[in-house]
Formats: structure tokens, C-alpha cells, sequence
């Protein structure tokens, strides 16, 4: 079992946010917003501790929002409840995304080791500060540089560093690929054991979208984001990370284990207001407000919209998240589970895509390369397309 822990708090909204995040109050407000979500989550992680029965975790991840406005002391509680209600393996990777500013924050580095986090992700972004302030980080370059040296001072030895590349600006200064790839020069002088590059979003009515409605917000254009994304793999291809899914990359050795779980279709347990939950046929999604998530800990759980995941269901679940892998769909058990009539249908696209160099069928495995990670989507959606006719 994987667990992934949301937290909903943010120092302030970031311009470009569509995650369930609140900005927190500073002072003794946000601290007794956080205290109240600290309570319920350990209510909620001894509940479904106790009705799962202390099975195995092999992964946590606390993600967010700022799971770095979490005090080490808060974690610490949250991680001794986890080894009270589950079965945490020896050798279990414990992730927190963190903003270089709050990780810099009162000795939050060598608490959060101390409490057993053993995996970093900073969201760094960009290290240019015009950029920073234009999406609304609630950091600078220089907080990114200082929160990594001294996360290697703490202790930790597996760090990511979060960017994202195809980045609006001024008009008509987007971002080009020289710049992306200086982003990711800068990036990888700090020797991070991952790297995780995502393609910028205009979220619908997030601020950035209605300044770009406005005129005030120019973006690459689409042959600029392909080059983007293609040097960019390259380039750090060439200082030794390798890409294992669309937007990831590692050093030997690496590779975000619960993340590689979560695409390879495992078992995982959501915890926290909006946490989505996976296990067997069922797939439930926490309330996306914390009162609300918070009433229904108080009264045992669960409130949550529940969905029956079918085979067909699965299958489809499967090829979307297996296609974003390096390592591909393994054939075989796609088409024993999507079913011979379903499977054929997609083979005159299977082999189209090959022809055109976007996937590759090596070992039994469909892969995209390169160029067809940059249109996956599309892919993605010639694939559902022929499932509904097949
Ligand atoms: S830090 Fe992340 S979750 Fe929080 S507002 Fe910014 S983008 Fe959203």
C-alpha cells in the first residue's frame, strides 16, 4: 500500500494554481487552521489504519498545497501514527514536497529527517525572480539555492527539484528554449538526485489565464514548446537523467518509488481533505473542503464520492497512465484486460503511430518516444476514441 497525504495550505496562492490549496492566515490563526487539520488527519489515519487492518505501506508522500508549513513536530506525529496504525517496511521512502521558503523556516529541514522524511521535492519552478513573481511564488532564486544547500546539510541525499518550462511573460517575452535550458543548467549545477519538468498550464479563471485574456500574458508558441521539451530532455539526458515518465527525470537509482507505484496502477490510500483513495474495485475521493472533510473524520468516515472501477475501466486507467512511462503498456495483460474486440480496434492506430515514429513495440511493451510524449494527449485521445468504437 502507498499513502499519500494532502495538505491544503499554502503561504498564498500561487498565479497559476488549480490544486485544492488554502492561503493560510500568518500568526496564531494559521497556526490553529493547522492544528485543527493535524488533529483530524491523525483521527483519520488511526480510522482507516483500524479498518484496513496495519497492512504493509512501502511509500508516503505528503504532497500539497505546502506540506512545508507543517511544523517537523507536526510530521513527527503524523509519522508515529502511520507506524502505529500501518506496517512501514524498513526501507520505506518518505517524500514531502516543500517551497524553499517555508523549508528554510525555523529548523523544518532537520525535523522533518528527524520525523523519517527521506525523499525532498522542492518547487522551485524557475530561478529567474522576474519569472517567480510574475506566477506569484511566495519565493526567490536565492530561497531555492539556500533551502537545497542546506536540505544537503540536514542530511538528505534524494532530492527533487520541480520546474516548469513553456513559462508565459510580458508580452512578447514567453519563454524560449536558450532560457529553459539555462533554467535547467541551473538546476542541475545543484546535483539533484531527480528532476521533474512540467509543461506549463493556463488553468481556467486562475489570474494568469485572465491577464492572458486581457493581453497582458504572451506564451510560447506550440514549435518553441516542442523544441522546449525535446532539447530539454536531451540536455539533461546528457548530465546523466534519465527520463522515466513524461515529466520525470532521475538518477540511476532514483526514481520517485511512490510515484512509479501510482503509474504502475498499485494500491493507494488518500488521506486529507480532496485525497483520492485506489483500492481493489473501489475508488473514493475525500471531501475537496476541509470543514467538511473534517466533520466527516468526526464522524468516522466516510463522506466521500465513491466510483466501482470496472475491468473496462481499469484497462483504460491502465493505458493512460503505463503510455506516460518509458517502460511502456506490456501488451499482453492490456489486451487481456481491455478485451480481444477492444484491443483490436487500436491496432491500425498502434501501427500508424509507429509508422510515424511517435511509439515504438519493443519486449512486448507500446511505448511513446519522445516526440509522441509531446503529444500524448492527443494519442491518448485517437486510443479512446477507437475503444468506444471498438
Ligand atoms: S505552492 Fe503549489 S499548491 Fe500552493 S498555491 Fe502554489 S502551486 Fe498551488
Amino acid at each position: 500500500m502507498r499513502l499519500y497525504i494532502h495538505v491544503p495550505f499554502c503561504s498564498k496562492k500561487c498565479a497559476y494554481c488549480a490544486f485544492y490549496s488554502l492561503p493560510l492566515e500568518e500568526g496564531a490563526p494559521g497556526e490553529k487552521r493547522i492544528a485543527g487539520y493535524a488533529a483530524s488527519l491523525l483521527r483519520e489515519v488511526s480510522l482507516r489504519g483500524e479498518h484496513l487492518g496495519r497492512i504493509p505501506v512501502k511509500t508516503v508522500f505528503f504532497g500539497g498545497g505546502t506540506p512545508s508549513l507543517l511544523s517537523g513536530t507536526i510530521i513527527g506525529d503524523i509519522m508515529r501514527m502511520i507506524r502505529a496504525c500501518f506496517l512501514l517496511t524498513d526501507n520505506a521512502e518518505i517524500s514531502a514536497e516543500a517551497n524553499p521558503d517555508s523549508a528554510l523556516n525555523d529548523g523544518w529541514l532537520f525535523a522533518a529527517r528527524a520525523a523519517g522524511v527521506n525523499r525532498l521535492s522542492f518547487g522551485v519552478q524557475s530561478f529567474d525572480d522576474a519569472v517567480l513573481r510574475l506566477l506569484g511564488r511566495p519565493h526567490g532564486a536565492r530561497a531555492a539555492h539556500a533551502a537545497f544547500e542546506s536540505a544537503r546539510m540536514a542530511g538528505f541525499t534524494n532530492i527533487s527539484i520541480d520546474l516548469m518550462w513553456g513559462l508565459p511573460g510580458p508580452p512578447p517575452y514567453a519563454q524560449t528554449q536558450v532560457q529553459w535550458l539555462r533554467q535547467l543548467k541551473l538546476a542541475t549545477e545543484l546535483k539533484p538526485e531527480h528532476i521533474a519538468a512540467y509543461g506549463f498550464t493556463l488553468e481556467p479563471a486562475s489570474p494568469l489565464e485572465k491577464m492572458y485574456a486581457g493581453g497582458g500574458l504572451s506564451l510560447p508558441k506550440e514549435k518553441e514548446l516542442a523544441s522546449m521539451y525535446l532539447a530539454g530532455a536531451e540536455y539533461l539526458e546528457s548530465r546523466g537523467y534519465m527520463q522515466y515518465e513524461i515529466s520525470n527525470y532521475a538518477r540511476m537509482g532514483f526514481m520517485c518509488r511512490h510515484n512509479l507505484a501510482y503509474w504502475e496502477g498499485e494500491e493507494y490510500l488518500g488521506l486529507g481533505p480532496a485525497a483520492v483513495s485506489t483500492i481493489g474495485d473501489k475508488r473514493w475521493t475525500n471531501a475537496a473542503d476541509l470543514g467538511e472533510w473534517q466533520k466527516a473524520v468526526t464522524d468516522g468516515i466516510p463522506a466521500s464520492s465513491a466510483e466501482d472501477l470496472n475491468e473496462e475501466a481499469k484497462a483504460r486507467e491502465m493505458l493512460m497512465l503505463r503510455l506516460r512511462m518509458n517502460k511502456g503498456l506490456p501488451l499482453k495483460d492490456w489486451r487481456q484486460r481491455i478485451g480481444r474486440s477492444a484491443a483490436s480496434a487500436c491496432e491500425p492506430l498502434i501501427a500508424v503511430l509507429q509508422k510515424n515514429g511517435l511509439a515504438a513495440v519493443r519486449s512486448g511493451h507500446l511505448r511513446l518516444t519522445r516526440p509522441g510524449m509531446l503529444v500524448s494527449d492527443t494519442i491518448l485521445s485517437h486510443f479512446f476514441a477507437r475503444l468506444e468504437e471498438g
